[in-house]
């Protein structure tokens, strides 16, 4: 995960490691070499750069030079620094209401269906709830049936209306559904296009309106990079959505999208997706990242 950027990063440091005496302009080279490493990972351009210009006023303010190890507090300005960009502390998801409704939104192969069952799971393991999985897509019966799929593997109830186009109503019957039958966690699954268009986002939207869940997720891969954060504005100017899931960071994702998407939308990244299975969801501790970032 991340490995060139931690590579990247790890060589930046040398800098510092191989001088006897750190001056400013060692200090200066340490952090251009960070901003590149940043834009390697596909960190957009301005956030690459506002953020050595930080590290570099917070180096001066604490007086790196004078100290006993330089280098050592660079690295944790930087680390302090990654963190702050990947959101701080970390985001819990709301869990109030009964039931719970939890609307997933994103585009189609982002992950979203997948990523609805790990959810199912944890919530029915770790959290002790009774979770209900609610397939929204009218378009692609594939995508029903592969919710029960998932929602087979891991012993979670789907609820369905294959005759019914309207998304609407479906997810309205679902949480009656849910309310008649003891389910406390409402889990829906909406349909995805492969690119954002103007009839999905109008139907989203009227599903968010409807049922006014607590949590509306949004769901990106982190392989795609910047386009996964230009995805991210274009779907929260429509639902200011309440948090970010990334998924595939088990594959070979540069970082860009876990570095930008913080400042772009202002939301915290929740979840993460490490796998295809369904226990492959981690809760998203942005110093825990920072710190393997930094390895
Ligand atoms: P949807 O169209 O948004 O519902 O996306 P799917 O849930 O169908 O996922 C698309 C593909 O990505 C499937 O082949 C999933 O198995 C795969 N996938 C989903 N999440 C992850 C993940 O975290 N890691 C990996 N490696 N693959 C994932």
């Amino acid at each position: 995960m991340f490995d060139n950027l931690s590579d990247k990063l790890d060589k930046a440091f040398h800098i510092l490691k191989g001088h006897g005496k750190i001056t400013e302009v060692n200090v200066a080279e340490t952090l251009k070499e960070v901003r590149r490493a940043l834009l390697d990972a596909d960190v957009n351009f301005k956030i690459a750069k506002d953020f050595t210009t930080k590290v570099k006023e917070k180096a001066l303010g604490q007086d790196v030079l004078t100290t006993l190890q330089p280098g050592q507090l660079l690295v944790k300005l930087v680390k302090d620094e990654l963190t702050e960009l990947m959101g701080g502390d970390v985001a819990g998801i709301n869990l109030s209401g009964n039931p719970t409704v939890i609307l997933m939104s994103g585009l189609q192969g982002s992950g979203k269906t997948t990523f609805s069952g790990k959810l199912a799971n944890y919530l029915l393991n770790k959290k002790n709830k009774k979770p209900l999985l609610v397939a929204c897509d009218i378009y692609r019966p594939a995508a029903i049936q592969q919710l029960y799929v998932v929602g087979d593997s891991i012993g979670v109830e789907v609820y369905s209306e294959p005759e019914n186009k309207n998304p609407v109503e479906i997810a309205q019957n679902a949480i009656k559904h849910a309310k008649a039958n003891g389910f406390n966690v409402v889990i829906v699954d909406t349909a995805g296009r492969l690119a954002v268009d103007e009839e999905m986002m109008n139907e989203i939207e009227r599903v968010h309106k409807a049922i006014q869940p607590q949590e509306t997720l949004f769901v990106v891969d982190a392989m795609t990079g910047q386009d996964a954060v230009n995805t991210a504005k274009t779907f929260n100017d429509r639902l200011n959505f309440d948090g970010v899931i990334l998924t595939k960071l088990d594959g070979d994702t540069r970082g860009g999208a876990a570095l930008s998407i913080k400042t772009i939308v202002n939301k915290p990244i929740k979840f993460v997706g490490t796998g295809e299975k369904m226990e492959a969801i981690d809760v998203f501790y942005p110093i825990r990242m920072a710190e393997r970032i930094l390895g």
